[in-house]
């Protein structure tokens, strides 16, 4: 084998979440990452539904490759499809700038640092050295990871620019520079949130993508990868939420003493005397930074997980401890739920199956819970799918989060009217799975939804809803089953609220 030089690093990638999760004594569930720079959940078209006819065809090579995802991602960056190189994710396509411009003895140039790695990493294999002397190609991370910053175009060509996190730079990026000896390097693994599936793409001058494309792998992109990426550009995602939360995020950092660098990017970069120790501290409250040697990288993810982190930073005690964190995944939905049991009714259920949606809302808004359950079903079908499961998983995080059930008062009741309907509900948190839904009209899922929620939660439900209209008939059920439950779910001592002395 050619050896590597000795000063030779590979690419060091961080431990697993399960691992994680082992060294800070913690379940996986509790384990959040900051570290890998991309969006807390997938966009709502990475779903079953969307590699469904990639795997039908999986037994076969998609010969001729990938034209329409080419002619997308060519109308989605303003240039022509000729333009476009695929490849396994950005790194794919770092590798292979640099193998078809450098090769053993060479000088490649990196224009920042600190910077991503991948370009040294790159250089090494092909044995050229990294330096500023007359370099055969110039690598420039723009905005730069780690630091966020958007710093001028430097002048050096031919340069590759990597571009992995432009849709949050408010920028428009180096397309328009590819006829001057420019290569942009893209990639779905952030705003698009398909890390897991290695798509990005190269966009170049037509000869220069030739050239690449003649020194690329047959097919670096496999199929339902490929299905995943043609979805997303078809409602490309909006990183303007996670731009405003980057700034809530930087200020809140600043109120805790900290000095966030500017970010163009969906991270911070902020320097701490012992990043290390830092980090630790975060670890044992699950969760995880990424570590420099005179900082720590925060990856922007949402309100809610991020003043779990600004909380660990700050010391400050833990939200109360009474919740959970869950993913219920089946072929037919993908559904995350983040559940806090002493919550202020902060609620958002946001699966796509609208009405069933809003009542699921109005149970955990009058239980009190802060509820976030947002996912994506195969609502092709219907609703039917989505609500069970939205159902379902609700309840299995209400168990999970219930933890022994010791200490709660574990029955309410409520008597809920709402105009021509009336509903009476009393709830039973005892652990045994039963359910009496009696509604006198029901338009459609509501009874169904009601009892799934009882059996995965293992919850005890009776509920009576009388009236004319359907849809208060039901809200009418839910909400009496909400207040039913808040009642239930009060903390009352720390006794196991059964005669038996177990539940
Ligand atoms: N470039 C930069 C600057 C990155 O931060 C990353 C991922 N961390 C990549 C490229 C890799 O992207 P991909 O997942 O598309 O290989």
């Amino acid at each position: 084998m050619r050896p590597l030089s000795p000063e030779f690093r590979a690419y060091a990638w961080a431990p697993s979440t399960e691992e994680l999760a082992r060294r800070a004594g913690l379940d996986a569930s509790q384990i959040v990452r900051f570290d890998g720079n991309v969006p807390p959940l997938p966009l709502p078209s990475s779903r079953p539904a969307t590699v469904a006819r990639a795997l039908a065809h999986v037994n076969e090579y998609p010969h001729g490759g990938y034209p329409e995802l080419i002619a997308a991602i060519a109308a989605y960056a303003g240039v022509e499809p000729e333009n476009v190189v695929l490849g396994n994710g950005a790194d794919d396509l770092i590798l292979l700038v640099t193998r078809a411009f450098a090769g053993d003895g060479d000088t490649v140039a990196i224009a920042n640092d600190p910077t991503y790695p991948l370009y040294r990493v790159a250089a090494g294999l092909v044995g050229a050295t990294i330096g500023d002397d007359d370099p055969v190609l110039t690598f420039c991370c723009r905005p730069n990871n780690p630091t966020g910053s958007l710093d001028p175009l430097p002048a050096a060509r031919p340069l590759a620019v990597d571009e992995a996190y432009l849709e949050f730079s408010e920028d428009d990026g180096v397309a328009a520079s590819i006829e001057e000896g420019v290569i942009a390097i893209r990639t779905f693994s952030k705003a698009f949130a398909l890390a897991g599936a290695r798509v990005g793409y190269a966009l170049a001058s037509a000869d220069v993508a030739a050239e690449l494309n003649t020194r690329q792998a047959p097919l670096a992109v496999a199929t339902p990868s490929a299905a995943l990426a043609l979805a997303a550009l078809a409602a490309p995602p909006d990183p303007r939420p996670t731009i405003e939360e980057r700034e809530r995020l930087a200020e809140e950092l600043r109120k805790l003493g900290f000095e966030p660098l500017p970010s163009r990017t969906n991270f911070l970069y902020v320097p701490v005397d012992d990043p290390g120790e830092v980090a630790a501290r975060l670890l044992a409250r699950g969760c995880v930074p990424r570590v420099y040697e005179d900082a720590i990288r925060i990856t922007v993810r949402d309100r809610e997980d991020d003043d779990l982190l600004l909380a660990a930073l700050a010391g400050t005690d833990a939200p109360a401890g009474r919740s959970a964190r869950h993913l219920r995944a089946t072929a037919e939905t993908a559904l995350r739920v983040r559940l806090r049991l002493d919550g202020a009714s902060r609620v958002r259920v946001a699966t796509g199956a609208g009405l069933y949606d809003h009542f699921l809302e109005q149970l955990a808004f009058n239980a009190g819970l802060d509820l976030e359950l947002q996912g994506a079903g195969d609502a092709e079908t219907g609703p039917h799918h989505t609500a069970e499961d939205s159902a379902i998983a609700l309840g299995e995080a209400l168990d999970r989060a219930l933890g022994t059930r010791s200490g709660i008062a574990r029955y309410g009741d409520a008597v809920v009217p709402m105009d021509d309907a009336l509903a009476r509900a009393a709830v039973d948190l005892g652990g045994r799975r039963a359910s009496v839904i009696r509604l006198e009209h029901d338009p459609g899922l509501a009874k169904h939804v009601l009892q799934s929620l009882a059996d995965a939660g293992r919850l005890c439900i009776h509920v009576e809803s009388t009236g004319e209209d359907p849809h208060h008939v039901a809200e009418a059920a839910f909400k009496a089953t909400g207040r039913a439950l808040r009642a239930a779910l009060r903390q009352d001592g720390s006794l196991v609220p059964s005669t038996k002395g177990i539940l």
